[in-house]
């Protein structure tokens, strides 16, 4: 399925309804982590709706993973 944030063919069905009822489905992008549910607005998670400032398409993943420093403990 393709990826409502970085558009690519990378997303899967993580987890459906726990009751069975088909209400909604969660996706999850193998690329770049993005998930969402079927039941969020279009503006989240319909690609052709999307705020493309939010877009991810044609961005080189390694180039986002730096992680944030984790502050030292207060004393
Ligand atoms: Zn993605």
């Amino acid at each position: 399925m393709k990826c409502a944030r970085c558009l690519e063919d990378t997303a899967a069905k993580v987890a459906d309804a726990p009751d069975g009822s088909g209400a909604w489905e969660i996706y999850l992008c193998s690329r770049c982590n993005y998930s969402w549910r079927t039941t969020e607005e279009e503006e989240v998670i319909n690609p052709e709706k999307r705020d493309p400032y939010f877009t991810l398409d044609g961005v080189d993943m390694d180039d986002l993973m730096v992680l944030v420093p984790v502050p030292p403990l207060k004393k």
